[in-house]
């Protein structure tokens, strides 16, 4: 009985002793290692499976590149600052969507060359910038699904004789566009005799065609609508020699994102809003 009692003594006491060890230290030191290993993989993962739709709600503002340069789809005004456009109504209406104020926004000027770019090394979370949806840079960006239908034409003088893009495949007659254009792939392809000038942006190529620096400028003619209404010794030329579907870009298997996107879209195109906007920058109804 004696030797019993005492075994029970020591096993206890061992026992007591143990867990106090543990109980002081937590656990060992290589359990410890362990543990943080995971507690940091976990974090690392939570991090990665942040959505950019998390991260917009989280900072509670959404950042979109847009134009700057553009009358009518994202032209900054010098006199208030402000950014005006379609475009623009299209991202303040999706902010509005995703934190219900349209004031929730950030917008950021991009050029059709650095939009890619920037969205990819995260300094945007979309694209609303006359962005054409095209195979090629569906390798690079996901697309919202279509929403504004342009087509490339010609801006010329007013007393121009071109007429058409086949006046314009000639040499000795020089186009200009913007670099990382469509404009500037579709032109070379239609009319490779020209000569083909490729600026950083819109605004430096409409200063160089009123500089006399070309016959021709070329882009979306919903663009070059907006050239010619700020100046009207310029005319459209009443021909389009491509389709230019514009759609939103995020960035590749932003799919939370893009659905968003899409749904805002369709609720616009349902309840009105869409046809408000597009009568208030194209001054017409949106053909069905
Ligand atoms: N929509 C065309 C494009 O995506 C021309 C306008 C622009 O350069 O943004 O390239």
């Amino acid at each position: 009985m004696k030797r019993k009692n005492m075994w029970k003594k020591i096993i206890s006491f061992g026992l007591i002793a143990l867990l106090s060890v543990f109980a002081l230290t937590g656990c060992t030191s290589s359990e410890t290692t362990t543990a943080n290993k995971e507690g940091d993989a976990k974090q690392s993962e939570g991090q990665a499976s942040e959505s950019t739709l998390d991260k917009i709600k989280k900072r509670g503002k959404l950042v979109v590149g847009v134009k700057y340069d553009l009358n009518l789809f994202g032209l900054k005004n010098p006199q208030t600052g402000e950014v005006e456009g379609f475009d623009i109504d299209i991202a303040k209406g999706l902010a509005k969507k995703i934190l219900g104020d349209e004031n929730k926004i950030e917008l950021k000027e991009v050029t059709s060359k650095t939009r890619i770019p920037m969205l990819n090394n995260g300094e945007i979370d979309a694209i609303i910038a006359t962005m054409t949806i095209t195979e090629e840079r569906k390798k690079e960006v996901d697309f919202s699904d279509v929403y504004f239908m342009a087509g490339q034409s010609l801006l010329v003088k007013k007393d121009s004789k071109i007429n058409s893009v086949k006046d314009v495949n000639k040499k000795g007659i020089t186009v200009l566009t913007a670099k990382g254009s469509t404009s500037a792939q579709n032109i070379r392809a239609k009319a490779p005799e020209a000569t083909v000038l490729e600026f950083e942006n819109y605004a430096e190529a409409f200063t160089a065609l009123k500089a006399g620096q070309g016959d021709a400028l070329t882009t979306d003619n919903a663009l070059l609508f907006g050239m010619a209404k700020q100046d009207p010794n310029f005319r459209v030329v009443d021909e389009t020699f491509s389709e230019e579907p514009y759609g939103i870009a995020v960035r590749k298997g932003d799919k939370e994102l893009l659905n968003v996107i899409n749904e805002y879209l369709k609720e616009i195109k349902a309840n009105g809003e869409y046809d408000k906007i597009y009568e208030k920058w194209i001054g017409e109804k949106p053909k069905q």
